[in-house]
C-alpha cells in the first residue's frame, strides 16, 4: 500500500508514513490484544502545554532562559554541550544555546585578532 498523502510506499503494519507522518488508514484490523503497543509514542503527561499533533514526536518548544544564554555567551563550551544533549528533546532551547556559543566564539576571535593587530601595529610604528 502507499501513503494517501505523499505516495510513499508503506509496509504492512505501519501506523504512520515514515515520510510525512500521516496516519495510515489501516486496511487490516488492528489486533485488539495489544491496543497500547500500537502507539508510536508513550502518552504525554498533561501539564497544560499544547500537545504535539498526533503522530509527531514530542518536542518541547521551551526557549533557553536569558541567564542560560548568558552562561553560553561567557563559556561557549557549555552551550555546545547543551546543544548536543538537548537538541532532540528541546530543539529551540538547544539552538539558542548553540547560537549564543557560536556568536561568542566569533566575537572573541574577532576581538583577539583586532587586539593583536593593534598591538603589532603599535610595535611596528615604534620600531621605525
Ligand atoms: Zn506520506
Amino acid at each position: 500500500m502507499f501513503c494517501k498523502n505523499c505516495g510513499q510506499e508503506l509496509n504492512d503494519g505501519m501506523q504512520f508514513c515514515p515520510n510525512c507522518n500521516t496516519p495510515v488508514e489501516a486496511n487490516a484490523p488492528i489486533e485488539p490484544a495489544q491496543p497500547y503497543a500500537q502507539q508510536p509514542y508513550p502518552a504525554q503527561p498533561s501539564y497544560g502545554a499544547p500537545q504535539p499533533p498526533y503522530g509527531m514526536p514530542p518536542v518541547s518548544q521551551e526557549p533557553a532562559s536569558l541567564g542560560l544564554r548568558f552562561v553560553c555567551w561567557f563559556i561557549p563550551i557549555v552551550g555546545i554541550i547543551l546543544y548536543f544533549v538537548k537538541k532532540d528533546e528541546k530543539p529551540v532551547y538547544a539552538k539558542q544555546c548553540l547560537k549564543a556559543s557560536v556568536i561568542s566564539i566569533i566575537v572573541n576571535t574577532v576581538v583577539v585578532v583586532l587586539f593583536y593587530g593593534v598591538v603589532f601595529a603599535m610595535i611596528g610604528s615604534t620600531m621605525y
